[in-house]
């Protein structure tokens, strides 16, 4: 195993540095130390390469996939937090199961990966945050945002005094948005890239790649790189519609994953990620839908 990315200390808060520098499954975590008591966000599988993993009295999730919850197990006895929208995920497999959508084998599968790769266990007395919430740790807090899309109840965390924002998969990588589960709303991410856009902070972390960004304007560059991979996914779809399509040919060609990527659910992710990029072209009178699934671009 790579060794991990070097751990980054902010006051209170310490981002711990991924295995593989933050690359799917990994991730980096977040440590907060307060004078009452010590939160961990989003625990990782990265954390079990550590000789022990840092202590913590609760846990919080940014929001409710595997990656992110890699960990919890490690804090049977601590509470678990998440937004309230993603907490029912965390309390049962089979909610967890909702949040993805997964139909047939990939459901299977990927049930099977959730408890034997991501160690998960089900917290039935998991917590429900809001938008606005604000985890008191003594001398430092952990203020929720909402910041929904990539799942329903994703939320990024604000930690003061020291002004760290986290947030969380709004990972700013070339990838891009990802709001391909039943619980992802491509609207939604839209308008939380804008929210997000008007946080200012001294040092801004992701779970996934980066780690950690200490200036505004290398944040704000990133950020927009990553919103433009909306609007480059709508421009090759126009592309692709110069012509009659239909549903399955959108999904066979690949708009989110290349086409060599060969992991089962990529059909299932295909499908809801361009059906939202295909219902707001239409709305706004982009495509046309000349029959059931079956699509074309209008003349601009
Ligand atoms: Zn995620």
């Amino acid at each position: 195993m790579d060794a991990p990315t070097p751990d980054r200390e902010y006051g209170h808060v310490t981002v711990l540095g991924g295995v593989r520098g933050g690359k799917y499954p990994y991730g980096h975590s977040v440590l907060v130390r307060g004078s009452e008591e010590q939160i961990i966000i989003d625990p990782s599988l990265s954390l079990l390469a550590r000789p022990t993993p840092p202590p913590a009295d609760r846990v919080l999730n940014s929001h409710c996939h595997e990656d992110h919850v890699a960990g919890n197990h490690l804090y049977p006895r601590a509470p678990c937090h998440l937004h309230e929208r993603d907490v029912a995920g965390i309390r049962s497999l089979d909610d967890f199961m909702n949040i993805y959508g997964f139909t047939g084998e990939t459901d299977t599968a990927f049930r099977k990966t959730l408890v034997e790769q991501f160690h998960f266990v089900p917290c039935p007395d998991a917590h429900g945050f809001r938008d606005g919430d604000v985890f008191d740790l003594g001398d430092c807090r952990v203020h929720a945002l909402h910041a929904p899309g990539h799942t329903s109840g994703h939320t990024v965390f604000h930690i003061e005094p020291d002004d760290v924002l986290y947030l969380g998969d709004i990972d700013l990588s070339s990838f891009g948005p990802y709001y391909g589960d039943a619980s992802s709303s491509l609207l939604e991410f839209e308008a939380t890239l804008a929210m997000v856009r008007g946080l200012e902070a001294r040092a801004y972390a992701t779970f996934h790649h980066i780690g950690v960004i200490d200036d505004r304007e290398t944040f704000l560059a990133r950020l927009d790189r990553f919103a433009q991979v909306i609007a480059a996914r709508d421009a090759r779809l126009l592309a692709f519609l110069a012509e009659p399509r239909t549903l399955a040919d959108v999904i066979a060609h690949r708009f989110i994953y290349r086409p060599g990527d060969d992991l089962d659910f990529i059909d299932d992710v295909e499908r809801r990620s361009m059906t939202q990029h295909l219902s707001r072209l239409a709305a706004a009178g982009r495509v046309e839908e000349i029959g059931p699934e079956h699509f074309v671009a209008r003349a601009a």
